[in-house]
Formats: structure tokens, sequence, C-alpha cells
């Protein structure tokens, strides 16, 4: 797997306003999972390119965000990170302080 979705894997909030009102949405979670589809991946691509949105295409990870406010859903395109950019995200091994070692 070399592209995944940061808010999928916890490694990002799911961060979007909606774009009526303006406030936060609530997460409701992948476009898949709520339509309560566990299905294989081959059909989770199929799903994908029916919804019309080429997102296997560009590596887009769809979620439904629930504005409470509107009572509305909305659909946010999250974009999945590569490898490379999980790489570039993770922190610097731990260098210990140089004061510290044993002389
Ligand atoms: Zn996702
Ligand atoms: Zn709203």
């Amino acid at each position: 797997m070399d592209h995944l979705c940061p808010v999928c894997n916890g490694l990002m909030p799911y961060q979007e306003a909606c774009p009526r009102c303006g406030r936060p949405l609530d997460d409701a979670g992948r476009l898949y999972d709520y339509y309560g589809d566990y299905s294989p991946y081959l059909e989770i691509d199929d799903s994908k390119l029916n919804n019309g949105f080429p997102d296997r295409l560009h590596h887009h990870c769809l979620h439904v965000g629930w504005c409470p406010a509107c009572r509305q859903e909305h659909l946010s395109v999250i974009e999945e990170w590569s490898s490379q950019a999980l790489h570039d995200q993770s922190p610097p091994p731990f260098t210990p302080d140089a004061g510290e070692s044993p002389r």
C-alpha cells in the first residue's frame, strides 16, 4: 500500500467546515462505511468509480461530514498521503543531549 488516508489512519483529525454556515463538521466516517457496506477492496474501487469521483487516480479518500446546525451532510475529499509524505511526517530520530553522555 503506497497511499493511505491520514484521517482514516488517525494521523490527522477530520477538519472540514460546513460550506453553508462555516461551522466545523462532525466526522460521519468514510463514505463507504457510511453506507454500511464492508465490501472487499475490489468492490470499493468499483463504488468509487460509480460515484463519479475518479479518486482512485488521484488518491483521494471520500469522507462524510455532518453539520449539526444545517442538519445536512457534506462530502469531503481527503488527500491520501504517499509513503514518501508519511516518511516526511514522522518525527526525527531521538538524539540524546550531548551534555548527558558520560566522559
Ligand atoms: Zn479516509
Ligand atoms: Zn452548516
